[in-house]
């Protein structure tokens, strides 16, 4: 099948591509399978080096593999370099970690007690379309780290970085049959390696529903899966915060990437107190978000990846909003940034919309504030702002969320650990975490008696 991209901010076509059926499927996780074993003997300095040289290579590419991106997904430009970089830090970051992933020794009586952290193989990789090549940086970099061979299909949407980054992976040095990408659709070539039994792990970032589907399927084999889902999170305004600060950046909180992002804080909840003069300054700040063609480096906000998602996204909008920002004319997906009143029982507060949508939800006081934010199925990620410290740490320990900031809308960094609470799925990517879903442990006892 020959699968058709445009560019979504101009409807042009960008690439034509042959998808992968089950048989290149199964031709991949071979090769990943017979790559096995010389890749985990190889030893950790060269491992580490093999991983360093990519991530120069990725920095050296940094500027064509930004605007791949961006003309595939339609995101600034300015995000694509900025998220380029992050996946050369990516690499840098695993390199290091090769030979600093430890085992342990354990007290015991008649001998000595070890762990070894073992690779677990070919390990499939599924992701999104909403930041390709980063979401795919944090698995392919701890997976490698550890010893496996990697598989990773990209969505159908937007496969063009993928594809790039593992020809660099070659020119790096990593031996063929190491990291291997498949483009085709998630349920040719994503459920083939969820029901392969060569495939021992599936890292999946995605939807909820989907995810939900990977772990039912992985149940068959007993294989190992770490879901990164859907998110509807939170960000926590009380009176006592520095509004100003607080609705400077909102928007870009939920409207950044076009509000196609699993961390994007799209319920915004307001102290009564401070709901007028918040909203008020809500509504300045995103009218000054700057919507337009992607590939302008003052771009703030691009448009929807796809028609689909656009129809989508404007079916959650069925009351007037009380802000709607300007869009381009002509072609592309655009979506205006868009504010509605809401209640946490309303559709657009209760699903994930995946667009320029944020809902703003007022509540009375902490307890309100905590039990709103929590009323939701998802636990991803959120924001809290209050100048009162005590209370930052309160409600961040009350929430049911995997990632939390407090007066910063910040979700992800290299060297944390990222994943959700709940239906955001579970397992953690990035930092240290990452390794622990991509390594078994392995306890030997050597006895010292006799
Ligand atoms: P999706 O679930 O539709 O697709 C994700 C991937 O799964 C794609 O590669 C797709 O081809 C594949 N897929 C689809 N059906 C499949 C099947 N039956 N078997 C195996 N694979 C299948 O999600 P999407 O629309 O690409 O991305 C948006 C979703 O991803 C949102 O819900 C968003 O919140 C979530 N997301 C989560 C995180 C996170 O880290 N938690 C990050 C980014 C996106």
């Amino acid at each position: 099948m020959t699968l058709r991209l445009v560019n979504p901010a101009t409807e042009q076509p960008l690439a034509e591509l042959e998808t992968a059926g089950v048989e290149e499927t199964d031709r991949a996780v071979a090769a990943a399978r017979a790559a096995f074993p010389a890749w985990r003997a190889v030893a950790p300095t060269d491992r580490a080096r093999l991983l360093r040289r990519l991530a120069g290579l990725v920095e050296d590419h940094r500027e064509e593999l930004a605007l791949l991106e961006t003309r595939n997904v339609g995101k600034p430009i300015a995000d694509s370099r900025g998220e380029v970089g992050m996946v050369a830090e990516v690499f840098h970051f695993y390199a290091g970690a090769v030979d600093k992933h430890y085992g342990q020794t354990i007290p015991v009586a008649g001998g000595v007690d070890m762990t070894f952290r073992e690779p677990l193989g070919v390990v499939g990789l599924i992701v999104p379309w909403n930041f390709p090549l980063n979401i795919a940086s944090w698995k392919v970099g701890p997976a490698l780290a550890c010893g496996n061979t990697v598989v990773l299909k990209p969505a159908e949407l937007t496969p063009m970085t993928a594809l790039r980054l593992s020809a660099l992976a070659l020119e790096a040095g990593i031996p063929e049959g190491v990291f291997n990408v498949l483009v085709g659709p998630g349920r040719v070539v994503g459920e083939r390696l969820i029901h392969h039994p060569d495939v021992a792990k599936i890292g999946f970032t995605g939807s909820t529903e989907v995810g939900a589907g990977v772990m039912r399927g992985a149940a068959e084999t007993i294989k190992r899966v770490t879901l990164e889902l859907g998110g509807k999170s939170a960000n926590v305004v009380f009176a006592d915060a520095d509004l100003e600060r607080a609705a400077a950046a909102a928007p870009y909180a939920v409207f950044g990437n076009a509000g196609q992002d699993c961390c994007a804080r799209s319920r915004i909840l307001v102290q009564r107190e401070a709901y007028d003069r918040f909203v008020e300054l809500l509504v300045t700040a995103t009218a000054g978000v700057r919507v337009g063609d992607p590939e302008d480096a003052a771009t703030e906000m691009g448009p929807l990846v796809s028609a689909q998602h656009r129809q989508t996204v404007s079916s959650f909008v069925d009351t007037t909003p009380f802000y709607r920002g300007p869009v381009p004319q002509g072609p592309g997906f655009w979506y205006p940034c868009t504010l509605v009143e809401a209640t946490n029982n309303d559709r657009v507060a209760r699903e994930e919309v995946f667009g320029p949508v944020a809902a703003i939800i007022p509540f009375t006081d902490e307890a309100d504030a905590v039990r709103i934010a929590n009323d939701t199925p998802y636990g991803l990620s959120g924001s809290i702002w209050t100048t009162n410290g005590a209370r930052a740490l309160r409600v961040a320990r009350a929430l049911d969320t995997g990632v939390l900031s407090i007066n910063s809308n910040s979700s992800v960094r290299v060297s944390t650990p990222f994943g959700g609470f709940k239906q955001s799925g579970f397992g953690r990517e990035l930092g240290m975490h990452g390794l622990d879903g991509y390594s078994e442990v392995k306890n030997v006892y050597m006895s010292t008696e006799g």
